[in-house]
């Protein structure tokens, strides 16, 4: 089934026009890319999502097509510290596959590994899950979604029996009473997604916001929860605390369809308001507001993000939400429930089709005997060939390049050495690799350390699917193919695979195996999924056509996909979601004397995860040009710094510089800097990785840091699209915040 009526779309009526989705979020807005001569246009479409919309990063989306950055020749570095070279595709396929071979025959099939991304198609996340574990037969593969959405998801299967951002469609937003958002700054991160805010505090309803800082979304709350970073869960144990003493509990649906509720009553019995006041710094009065707010309304939805998972407790931290969300009987009504806005392009898709560590196809364990069974008969082996589980990605690339680690790493769709928390350790590790090899399109900051860079194809180069926060299955469709010495990913591991023999012995059928035809992949993966938790067996491209996506899931071609997941069960044995008590605990690091401050991290409007893209796009870049430190006034005062003073944030791990950005909207005890940047301006080198025991997410948004003025010069630029501040306050505008709302300054085009 799916949601809203069809849109019509630009293909049908303007032959040169293609209809796709954004590069970028997890949004996937709806555009049309329009060739005009030899320039490539966006245009944004009506989609059920973005409605029309589309932020900076969008319209500006197709400016890397011809990018003067834009890679067309493999590169190869001949030995360790010599320069990346041009070469042709044949001599880096080789020296990519003898490098495995070398290294595999001497340490072991493990000791080459995989790091995928949460951008890669569905298609793509598949191919490398099933080359990492057929062609290479390594155990060693996850990718960065582990640092993005892994809290939420742990926590949505031990609770649901099932991980699915939002299991509602995102129109329920506008019809909520009351909307409670932790964590997340959609107003700067997915700014068409602001329109359903919009929509619903029209209607009368209530936004809460739980920051630590006063965010663009935040400031548009009817109420705004500021608390201590890291002490969501006791903000969320004092509400369910006073839900519970002031009868709003949901006590006929915790009882049909729950398990656990008693064990959580107990615990959260230590949450009364005061309590939670000393823990989280948010008034008595908030946080009994908010607990009715959500309490009394007739349709009330939680949603959390990434300023609730990325703790040392994130899967606790949302399992405290999913309980307050369960208590008042939200999951599974119309217009009410439980979500996580997943963040990166196909963060939902990435994460259900193998590319994490533990996984196999469709949702699937790699542990589960029936699981391996079934995919192992799809891929055309034996089931006790399929490797076991790996590690997750810090404690991968955490071991690059050590005694026992891998020697060897393939990274698809990712830039470790800007996104990876203790980010100096993780380079010295990819340093010391016997062979780094990365696909990209451009010489991100990885593929600048690498030994052989592979060129790939861009978004509008390529066909495809990508499945929304919605857990709505999308078309991504090609406007051209790739330029000359440009090859797909999935191209790219069909020639590896021709090349390497197959673990079960058999040679000469890589093309065969690994097709290089999305549409094929999507057929294989189908089969794969079926019978699995993300199930898209009857899901196809001509239905996605027709169907403005298909929500998985879908296990028949003949039957509708689930837009609205929970209605009459939760996908658990006995049908009943679980309670699960849980604790607050400090950070991993607390401050003391010598690192008095918190340090948060997160993201700016134009920019895009680490930047490798939209810090080349010139627009973005002039409306972001730098990193930046915000810090209150009274914290500035007391360290003698002023606006754009350069500062420098050391943490136990490293440090960072940048111009200083003062701003009463964050907590005195707190200072946020964004992670788009490299260089000196790279937060990364400071954060903590410190991980989740679950889900194994770093510890990105809380840790100890002391923070000081620098005398004298700025740091030089920082690698390619780093350019130095354009003002003493390093950005363009008051706040860099540039169209802070619902959609750019552009106009809208309504097909
Ligand atoms: S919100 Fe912006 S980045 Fe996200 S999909 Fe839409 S246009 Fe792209």
């Amino acid at each position: 089934m799916t949601d809203g009526a069809r849109t019509a779309t630009h293909s049908e009526d303007v032959s040169q026009d293609v209809v796709t989705h954004c590069p970028y979020c997890a949004l996937q807005c709806g555009m049309t890319l329009r060739r005009t001569g030899e320039r490539v246009e966006v245009l944004p479409r009506q989609f059920p999502t973005n409605r029309g919309g589309l932020c900076q990063k969008g319209w500006t989306a197709a400016e890397l097509l011809d990018h003067p950055d834009r890679l067309t020749t493999p590169l190869l570095r001949d030995r360790p510290g010599g320069q990346l070279r041009p070469a042709s595709w044949p001599e880096a396929l080789d020296r990519v596959v003898d490098g495995i071979r070398r290294i595999q025959s001497r340490h072991g099939r493990d000791a080459v590994a995989v790091f995928g991304g949460g951008g890669l198609t569905n298609e793509k996340a598949y191919a490398l899950g099933k080359f990492a574990r057929v062609a290479l037969g390594t155990r060693n593969i996850d990718y960065n979604g582990r640092f993005c959405m892994s809290s939420a998801a742990a926590a949505g299967m031990r609770a649901f029996g099932v991980d699915r951002g939002l299991p509602f469609p995102l129109a329920d937003l506008g019809t909520a009473d009351t909307l409670l958002l932790v964590g997340a700054n959609v107003a700067e991160t997915m700014p068409p997604l602001v329109r359903y805010l919009i929509e619903q505090r029209q209607r009368g309803g209530t936004l809460i916001v739980v920051d630590p800082r006063a965010t663009a979304t935040a400031r548009q709350a009817t109420l705004h929860l500021q608390p201590t970073p890291g002490t969501d869960l006791a903000v969320a144990n004092a509400m369910l605390h006073i839900a519970l003493a002031e009868g709003l509990v949901d006590k006929d649906y915790v009882a049909a369809r729950t398990t656990g509720f008693d064990q959580v009553r107990r615990v959260t019995a230590g949450y009364w308001p005061a309590r939670a006041e000393r823990l989280s710094g948010v008034p008595v009065a908030d946080l009994e507001a908010a607990a009715r707010a959500l309490g009394t309304a007739e349709r009330a939805i939680i949603l959390t993000a990434r300023g609730a998972e990325q703790h040392t407790k994130g899967v606790d931290t949302v399992t405290a939400f999913i309980n307050l969300a369960l208590a008042l009987g939200l999951p599974g009504r119309p217009g009410s429930g439980y979500g996580c806005l997943t963040g990166q392009g196909n963060g939902q898709g990435g994460r259900e089709h193998g590319q994490k560590a533990d996984q196999l196809p469709g949702y699937r364990r790699i542990d589960d005997p029936a699981a391996r069974a079934h995919v192992a008969g799809v891929w055309g082996v034996r089931p006790d060939v399929l490797p076991g589980p790996g590690v997750s990605a810090y404690e991968l690339l955490n071991a690059l390049g050590t005694d026992g680690g891998p020697k060897g790493l393939l990274v698809f769709g990712s830039n470790p050495v800007v996104s990876a928390p203790r980010a100096a350790r993780v380079t010295g590790r990819l340093r010391d690799l016997d062979l780094l090899v990365v696909a990209d399109f451009v010489r991100s900051e990885t593929a600048e350390i690498a030994d052989v860079v592979l060129p790939t194809a861009q978004w509008a180069e390529e066909d495809g699917t990508m499945t929304n926060l919605e857990g709505r299955v999308l078309r991504r469709r090609a406007l051209r193919p790739p330029p000359p010495g440009v090859r797909t990913d999935l191209a790219l591991l069909s020639d590896l695979a021709d090349r390497l023999d197959h673990v079960d012995g058999a040679t000469g059928r890589g093309r065969q195996r690994f097709p290089a035809a999305p549409e094929q992949v999507f057929a294989e993966l189908r089969r794969a999924s079926a019978g699995g938790t993300a199930d898209y067996a009857g899901i196809t491209w001509e239905r996605i056509d027709a169907e403005d996506g298909v929500f998985w899931p879908c296990p028949d071609e003949d039957g509708p996909g689930t837009s609205r997941m929970f209605v009459d069960r939760f996908p658990t044995p006995d049908g009943r979601a679980r309670f699960l008590p849980v604790e607050h605990r400090p950070p991993a690091e607390e401050l003391c004397p010598d690192y008095p401050v918190y340090l948060t991290t997160g993201r700016v409007l134009t920019q895009y995860q680490s930047g490798a893209q939209t810090r080349r796009v010139e627009a973005l870049r002039r409306a972001a040009p730098n990193a930046f430190l915000e810090l209150h006034p009274d914290l500035a005062a007391r360290l003698g710094v002023d606006d754009g003073d350069e500062v420098r944030v050391t943490s136990r791990r490293g440090e960072m510089r940048a111009p200083a950005r003062l701003t009463p909207t964050i907590r005195p005890d707190t200072v946020f800097a964004p992670f788009h940047w490299a260089g000196a301006a790279r937060i990364n080198s400071v954060t903590s990785d410190a991980l989740d025991p679950i889900s194994r997410m770093p510890e990105f948004k809380v840790c100890a840091v002391r923070v000081e003025k620098v005398p004298g010069e700025l740091p030089p630029p920082g690698p390619p699209g780093v350019s130095a501040p354009t003002s003493p306050h390093g950005h363009d505008g008051p706040r860099g915040e540039v169209g802070e709302g619902p959609v750019s300054e552009r106009p809208e085009v309504t097909p």
